[in-house]
Parts: C-alpha cells; structure tokens; sequence
C-alpha cells in the first residue's frame, strides 16, 4: 500500500509503478488523480508551471486545503476538476 503524499489516499501498487512514478514526479509518491492532475498542469501550462516539481507543490497545496473533507467527497471533487478541464 502506498500512500499519496498530495491527498493521503491510499492505493495498491506494484514496486515498477511506484519507481516510474518516483522518477516521474520528483521522487514523490501520488495517487492515480493527483497524478493525472499533476501531469495535466505540467502538459497545459508551460507558462505557469516550469517544471514538475511547482506542479506537485501547487496542487499538494490544493489537496492540502481540502484535507479536512473527506476522501470520497476530495475524489469527487478531483473527478471534477479532472473532467471539466478535459472538456
Ligand atoms: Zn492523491
């Protein structure tokens, strides 16, 4: 089990997955929806966000803020965000 440093959600994965998203975001640890978010920032925003790292601690903060939710209503709320940057 492997818990998100952003959110606090716990996921299962596999040692490969962790290690590929160890070197993909700066050695940190993500859930599958802040990882998404985080790689969605770095992809649009090349102006706001110059490397990874900003991204991460950008939205670590915005998970930070909603922390005292709870998870489902944080995943709800990600899903969201997620999907209506995707429209
Ligand atoms: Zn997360």
């Amino acid at each position: 089990m492997v818990e998100c440093e952003c959110c606090g959600l716990k996921e299962e994965c596999t040692q490969g997955y962790i290690r590929k998203v160890e070197g993909e975001f700066d050695g940190k640890r993500l859930c599958g929806l802040c990882l998404e978010v985080v790689r969605d920032e770095v992809k649009k925003g090349k102006k706001q966000f110059v490397e990874v790292g900003e991204a991460i601690t950008a939205h670590m903060s915005f998970c930070g803020k909603h922390r005292n939710n709870n998870p489902a209503t944080l995943l709800a709320d990600g899903l969201r965000q997620l999907l209506r940057r995707r429209c």
